[in-house]
């Protein structure tokens, strides 16, 4: 038996998700990278003692990826089932992360299991599916502050429930840090406060701001031992940007905030 998953709810989106399951209402996770998504749902998975397969979509992934595939067995052609099909027929919660990556066939594949139908058309068997009752769809998906995110169409956003994930408010925050990595809470309040401080430096004009990712990962690796300048630096700094100029004047902030 797995223990629960840590999450620290925010607002009120473990109501959110319990309604919308009993209610078969598929569920649409907003934000940044690094806001919680994921654990969230691993979180909510463990809670209604439910089995989830998580896909990570990307440019590359298709409906064939999900619905399913012939393949060549000796001389014979065996169909597989594709993640999604499993999930539809027994009645696992699917989590779609980044929804928005993955090729436009994915999301006609998913539309008719959005709506009362909850069905899935199986076109190269020339099958339809109706979605078992304890079968959830979850997508989750970066709208993009910044340009160069892929959007999401709003006819297909108006399928779902909706929740917005935000980096949380500071004391929360510090609260995670110290629960992910038993950091002491004075740390965990400099890491906050730097995360907090670049997220506001908005005219560097950075595609991705700290995550909260990004600060559990730096109080991971000092509370292994590294020092904490090096460790905000690594974690923190260097994969936001490849500007070295960028870098630097960051260090700086960083350094002297800690
Ligand atoms: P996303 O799916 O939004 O990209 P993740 O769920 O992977 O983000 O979150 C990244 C990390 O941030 C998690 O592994 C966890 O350590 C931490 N985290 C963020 N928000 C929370 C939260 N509300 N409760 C617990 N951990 C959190």
């Amino acid at each position: 038996m797995h223990t629960t998953p840590f999450y620290r709810p925010i607002n009120k989106e473990v109501e959110v998700f319990e309604h919308a399951y009993t209610n078969k209402i598929p569920l649409l996770l907003k934000g940044p990278t690094g806001t919680g998504k994921s654990r969230f749902v691993e979180y909510m998975a463990h809670r209604l003692g439910k089995e989830m397969v998580t896909i990570s979509c990307h440019e590359e992934t298709s409906s064939t990826d999900l619905v399913g595939r012939f393949i060549l067995k000796g001389a014979e052609t065996t169909w597989i089932d594709g993640p999604l099909t499993t999930a539809v027929k027994k009645g696992l919660l699917i989590y779609l992360d980044e929804v928005a990556e993955a090729r436009p066939d994915v999301i006609v594949a998913i539309h008719p299991l959005t709506d009362h139908r909850r069905q899935m058309y199986i076109d190269k068997l020339g099958e339809t599916l109706q979605a078992h009752p304890d079968f959830m769809l979850v997508a989750s998906y970066n709208p993009g502050y910044q340009k160069g995110f892929k959007e999401l169409k709003p006819s297909t956003r108006q399928r779902f429930a909706a929740i917005s994930f935000e980096y949380p408010t500071p004391p929360i925050e510090v609260e995670i840090l110290i629960a992910e990595t038993g950091i002491e809470k004075d740390i965990a309040e400099k890491l906050v406060q730097i995360g907090n401080k670049i997220r506001n430096l908005t005219e560097l004009g950075l595609t991705e701001t700290v995550s909260t990712r990004l600060l559990v990962d730096a109080a991971k690796l000092i509370r292994s031992g590294l020092p904490k300048r090096l460790a905000v630096r690594v974690s923190v700094v260097e994969p936001l940007t490849d500007e070295p100029e960028t870098v630097a004047a960051l260090s700086d902030l960083c350094n002297l905030m800690i």
